[in-house]
């Protein structure tokens, strides 16, 4: 058994002073006690925070391998016109070059610098399969089962997403020759699926969901091969308008339209994007249950365009946030990201909020935590028995946050300042951050640097 202290925390009945937090074994939280004695948590040999602790917030959309480009994507290309699409050509060239030990080493060093921003979990869309020459290795889940051993490492939490990609455009084009080591048929996906669900089995630390690409990469036959799954459930879709074009070319429907038309969307379904939406198709989306799953730095990187926030919420949807191509790494980036956003579009502040709910950081924190949870397929983003005891400290003396307290304090960590005020994480009771620095960095650094070295 595990026990924390903390001086002021967010719990499901809303801010408290004094909060008890019990874990058991399995790192989840067995009882949170507000008004409780800080000598008796000592005494029991439990750990106190000093700051302001919220629960741990989930990524909901990552391929890891991408954290290795991260600012190697930006110069102009000789053809100009530079768009996601000639930035896909680039991130070709990279995942053909990634060896399982660099992938691994960067998967590391990104979940370390996930944590120490307060990601506690993360959803790992996984499509690098293959060998370089596109044939599976004698381990078919090799890369998958690397992005788990990276997770296990840091101590980050994960939905391992092993992802089916079959063609190379909507509903059955011929792959790219850049993506073959992307690409399964259906047993091959199986295979590496019941590979990754045998190998974390009763850890709680993991789950196992699953990602048909995109309607750019799958069928509509394989697509309902996943149609009675208990698992999440997450696809890409609507990020571009070429590919939104394309979809109604080839079926006469949008991705999103053809998705609630075809696809029994509930609440195991995580849409990633879906930035080009009609009103009615963002009410329906609303109406499904599904997440929506926001990656604002990375929307903004590659020029995809901007959710429509206000229509979506106004209709009661879910959103949760991940970073997917790691030009950004904290919730803060994506938070700000996602706000300042529909402020620049829609000339107004305070877009994400509304009369009972004031503060946009405190709501769309909200959102991020019910939805990544929803998503992940996990019990995250609350501190509560039966949740995992995954807690962020924030320091209310950083410069971004003295002065404020509350849900005004969570504002200040979303919208003000570059520093990063947070000071302890705690996944599954275990503390793997601290004083802001992830444990094991030091020698996650230096493994990456030696990858990055390589790929260079
Ligand atoms: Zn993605």
């Amino acid at each position: 058994m595990t026990v924390f202290f903390a001086e002021t925390a967010l719990t499901t009945d809303g801010w408290a002073d004094a909060v008890r937090i019990d874990a058991d074994a399995t790192g989840a939280i067995t009882a949170v006690t507000p008004g409780a004695d800080p000598n008796a948590v000592l005494a029991e040999g439990g750990s106190r925070l000093r700051g302001v602790v919220i629960p741990g917030v989930p990524n909901l959309h990552s391929h890891a391998f991408q954290r290795a480009m991260a600012g190697a994507g930006e110069k102009r290309s000789p053809q100009g016109q530079d768009s996601f699409w000639t930035w896909r050509e680039a991130m070709y060239r990279h995942a053909l070059a990634i060896s399982p030990d660099q992938a691994e080493a960067v998967a590391a060093q990104l979940y370390a610098e996930c944590l120490e921003w307060g990601f506690t979990s993360i959803a790992e869309f996984h499509y690098l399969h293959h060998q370089p020459d596109g044939t599976p290795y004698a381990e078919p889940a090799e890369m998958g089962l690397r992005m788990l051993a990276a997770a296990r490492r840091t101590g980050i939490g994960m939905t391992m997403l092993p992802s089916l990609y079959a063609f190379g455009g909507i509903f059955g084009k011929a792959p790219h020759a850049g993506q073959r080591r992307f690409l399964n048929d259906l047993d091959g996906f199986f295979t590496i699926l019941d590979r990754l669900i045998a190998e974390t089995t009763d850890d709680p630390r993991c789950a196992i969901g699953v990602a048909p690409h995109s309607l750019r990469a799958v069928s509509p036959e394989m697509l309902s091969a996943f149609h009675a799954m208990g698992t999440p459930i997450h696809i890409h879709a609507a990020e571009q308008e070429r590919e939104v074009a394309e979809c109604i070319a080839a079926t006469g429907a949008r991705p999103v339209e053809w998705l609630l038309r075809h696809a029994p969307l509930d609440r195991r379904w995580c849409l990633i994007h879906c930035t080009h939406m009609t009103p009615e198709e963002t009410r329906e989306l609303a109406a499904s249950g599904a997440v929506v799953g926001l990656c604002p730095s990375t929307e903004a990187s590659l020029g995809d365009g901007i959710f429509p926030l206000p229509g979506y919420r106004a209709a009661g949807g879910r959103f949760g946030i991940g970073t997917d191509s790691h030009v950004g790494t904290s919730p803060r980036d994506e938070l700000r990201g996602l706000e300042t956003s529909q402020r620049l579009a829609l000339h107004q502040r305070a877009v994400a909020t509304d009369d009972d709910h004031p503060h946009p950081g405190r709501v769309m924190l909200d959102a991020a935590w019910a939805a990544g949870a929803q998503a992940s397929g996990r019990p995250l983003g609350r501190i509560a028995p039966g949740a995992r005891c995954d807690l962020v400290e924030l320091d209310p003396d950083h410069p971004a946050l003295i002065g404020h307290a509350g849900d005004a304090l969570l504002d200040a960590w979303i919208f003000s300042g570059q520093g990063n005020p947070v000071r302890t994480v705690v996944v599954g009771g275990k503390r793997v951050v601290e004083a802001g620095r992830h444990t094991g960095a030091l020698e996650i650094t230096e493994g990456f640097s030696r990858a990055m070295r390589q790929l260079a």
